[in-house]
C-alpha cells in the first residue's frame, strides 16, 4: 500500500514537472549518486535472493533509463574527486559492484561496455584464488533450491534434527546450522567444499552441474585480469569478506586484498567498500593508515560535498524498485521524500 502512495506521488511529481526541476536542479548538481549491485543472475539467483541479484533484462533496463536520463555516469575515483572539488556534472552518477561474483564477467560487464560505462568492482579476493562456490551463499542457495524438501541434519552435522525446507525460515535455520558446525570444526575451505557437495546430494540437486554453471563462484584470476585490462576499475572489498574490530586483522584483509588486485591488475587500489555495508568508527583511521581514498556503505542517500569520504551512502539497486522508483534517485527527488531510515541488506 505505502509503495502504491509512493508510486502514485513520483508519478504526479513527475506531470508536474517538479521532478525535471529538481533533476537540474543546483541541489542535484553538488550530489553524487553512487549505485550498488552485486550479482546479475546467471539463471534463477534473483527468486533466491532479490535484495543481491537482478535479472540481467532489469539490469539493461536501468542503464537504458540512465541514458534517457542524461545522467553523467563517472568512474568512481573521478567522481569522487569532482565531489570534493564542487566540480561535478549535471546528474552525476557513479555504478558499483560488491563482491565480484562470475556473473560480472559473463552478464554485467558486457551490458555497462555495450551502453559504455565505467563501474566499479569491490572485489572480495579470497574465492578468486580458491575458486569453488562461496561457502555461505552457495549453502543458502542449495536450501533454498531444496526447499520442498525435508533435510536431515544428521549426515552433515551430525546432529539429531530434520528440518522441513519449505519455510524460508527453516532455511535460515538449517543455514546457521550448518554454518555454526563449519566454525566449530574449524573447517578448511576444502572441507566446507565437500560439505556443500554433501549438503547437495541430501537435497538430490547436482552440484557437479551447478559447479560447471559457476553458480556463487567468484570471478576467477584470468577473468580479474581480462576486466582490468578491459577498462573495469577494480577496487577493495576485504580478502575474506570481513572486517575484524581488532586493527592488525583489518590491516591485513586490507593488504591480502590490496596485494592480490595489484598483482592481477597492475593497479594500487585505493578505494574501499565495507562488507555487508557494516562500518564502525574504529575502522575510520584504520582505512586512513591504508591510505583509503573513499569508503561507501550500504547506507541509503545522495554523497555530497559534505559527506564523510570514509562514509559515502549508496543506493542498493533491486529488482523490486519500480522503474519510476529509480528515476526518482536519478532525479533527486526521492531525497525530498520521506522513508523508512533502516540499513538496507547487503553483502
Ligand atoms: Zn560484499
Amino acid at each position: 500500500m505505502l509503495k502504491k502512495l509512493k508510486q502514485a506521488t513520483l508519478q504526479s511529481l513527475k506531470t508536474s514537472g517538479i521532478s525535471a526541476a529538481v533533476h537540474n536542479s543546483r541541489w542535484r548538481r553538488q550530489r553524487l549518486l553512487i549505485l550498488a549491485y552485486h550479482g546479475i543472475s546467471l539463471t534463477d539467483e534473483h527468486l533466491w535472493n532479490s535484495s543481491q541479484f537482478m535479472p540481467a533484462d532489469v539490469f539493461r533496463n536501468r542503464l537504458k533509463q540512465l541514458n534517457r536520463s542524461n545522467c553523467s555516469v563517472l568512474p568512481l575515483d573521478e567522481a569522487v574527486a569532482r565531489l570534493y572539488t564542487n566540480d561535478l556534472p549535471d546528474r552525476a552518477v557513479a555504478i558499483t559492484f560488491d563482491d565480484g561474483t562470475s556473473d560480472f564477467f559473463r552478464k554485467a560487464f558486457p551490458l555497462l561496455k555495450e551502453f559504455g560505462f565505467s563501474a566499479t568492482l569491490y572485489l572480495t579476493t579470497f574465492y578468486t584464488h580458491y575458486n569453488r562456490p562461496v561457502f555461505d551463499l552457495m549453502c543458502a542457495y542449495l536450501l533454498w533450491r531444496g526447499r520442498n524438501q525435508r533435510l536431515d541434519l544428521k549426515a552433515l552435522t551430525h546432529q539429531d534434527l530434520k528440518i522441513d525446507l519449505r519455510m524460508q525460515t527453516e532455511q535460515k535455520a538449517a543455514l546457521n546450522e550448518i554454518k555454526k558446525f563449519a566454525r566449530a570444526q574449524k573447517l578448511s575451505a576444502e572441507e566446507k567444499d565437500a560439505l556443500l557437495a554433501s549438503l547437495a546430494s541430501q537435497l538430490s540437486l547436482d552440484y557437479a552441474a551447478l559447479v560447471e554453471q559457476r553458480i556463487m563462484h567468484n570471478l576467477t584470476v584470468e577473468e580479474v585480469k581480462q576486466l582490468a585490462a578491459d577498462g573495469a576499475d577494480i577496487q577493495l572489498h576485504t580478502h575474506r569478506h570481513r572486517t575484524p574490530m581488532n586493527r592488525e586483522l583489518f590491516l591485513r584483509e586490507i593488504e591480502d586484498n590490496r596485494k592480490s588486485i595489484q598483482t592481477m591488475t597492475g593497479q594500487r587500489p585505493l578505494h574501499f567498500c565495507y562488507p555487508s555495508g557494516v562500518h564502525d568508527p574504529a575502522f575510520l583511521p584504520w582505512l586512513q593508515e591504508s591510505g583509503i581514498v573513499s569508503a561507501t556503505t550500504c547506507d541509503t542517500g545522495f554523497a555530497s560535498p559534505t559527506s564523510n569520504a570514509l562514509l559515502l551512502p549508496r543506493i542498493l539497486d533491486n529488482p523490486q524498485l519500480s522503474s519510476i522508483e529509480f528515476e526518482s534517485w536519478l532525479t533527486g527527488i526521492s531525497a525530498a521524500l520521506p522513508r523508512r531510515r533502516k540499513k538496507e541488506k547487503a553483502a
